[in-house]
């Protein structure tokens, strides 16, 4: 499927630059710049996730999961240098049109490129419901709006030969310029939020506490702990949540031990791929740190 997509893309980049290139069109050569930016995106996320998926080592403790952000923060940086450059020539083309030639060509080469976009596009929803995977869907997603992005540059292009209002051309890749600029604004604000630790999603967190609940409640045993001072992050894919665990103080660490191994499975079922650290004290005796930030230390 990976193979297919970029052997599908690097045909669209070519199909789409030719009709650029025939046409003199600064709408198809957006259209295809966009094309390019998506492909070039596509591929260094692939790579950073390899990354993110090694096995932790000396230097990395905890594992490479944030290099994901690493990709989205270079994504962004070539979304809006593209975009910009589409703006900027888009303008420039504005104040000094330019007509456009062998349009029935350039038109031809581009729904075909689209074609091949919708069909691989149709590919991956399959694939997407066959294996329940939400990022095949994105992509598969992600390819109908640049469908949709060909579409809309086609019926402009197709307006100029029939208006003749070449002023449509440039107006139209300005367009498609914004929207790729939203594009790279929604992914820098996920990596930024990503490196700040942000917390899991309030469905997450909810699942997390009903398990604790529910632990609690099930045994004479669990009824005698506590829960406190919850708190959960996501680094890339991986999840991790820290809370203490407050048992009576006359248990034996074996016991209370045993106790955290269930509480630990249970979490872990409740919310897939989550990392648990669960810290053991006494009733009546709260962590240090957790004094110290009450003090506002
Ligand atoms: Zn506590």
């Amino acid at each position: 499927m990976l193979r297919l997509s970029i052997a599908v893309a690097v045909i669209t980049i070519v199909l789409k630059g030719l009709a650029a290139y025939v046409t003199n069109s600064m709408g198809l050569i957006s259209d295809a710049l966009e094309s390019f930016v998506n492909l070039a995106s596509a591929s260094f996320a692939l790579g950073m996730v390899t990354i993110a998926a090694r096995p932790p080592d000396e230097g990395h403790p905890y594992g490479h999961h944030k290099a994901e952000y690493f990709s989205s923060g270079f994504e962004g940086v070539l979304i809006f240098g593209a975009a910009a450059a589409i703006i900027w020539f888009g303008v420039l083309r504005l104040m000094n049109p330019q007509p456009l030639e062998q349009l029935g060509w350039g038109m031809g080469l581009s729904v075909l490129s689209s074609g091949f976009n919708a069909v691989l596009a149709l590919m991956l929803f399959r694939a997407a419901a066959a294996h329940r995977s939400i990022a095949l869907e994105a992509d598969g997603r992600h390819l109908m709006t640049d469908v949709w992005t060909s579409a809309g540059v086609l019926v402009a292009v197709a307006a100029v030969a029939l208006t003749g209002w070449l002023w449509l051309d440039p107006a139209i890749a300005i367009v498609v310029g914004l929207n790729i600029v939203r594009e790279g604004f929604k992914l820098v604000w996920r990596s930024s939020q990503g490196l700040m630790d942000e917390a899991l999603e309030p469905e997450s967190i909810e699942a997390l506490l009903a398990a604790l609940e529910r632990f609690r409640s099930a045994t004479p045993e669990g009824e005698r702990v506590r829960f406190d001072d919850v708190v959960t992050r996501r680094a890339g894919q991986r999840l991790f949540a820290d809370l203490h665990m407050h048992v009576p103080g006359d248990w034996t660490l074996q016991r209370a031990a045993g106790l955290r191994d269930g509480v630990e499975q249970a979490l872990m079922d409740a919310v897939p791929g989550l990392r648990v650290t669960i810290q053991l004290l006494p009733l009546g005796m709260e962590a240090r740190a957790v004094l110290l930030e009450k003090e506002g230390a």
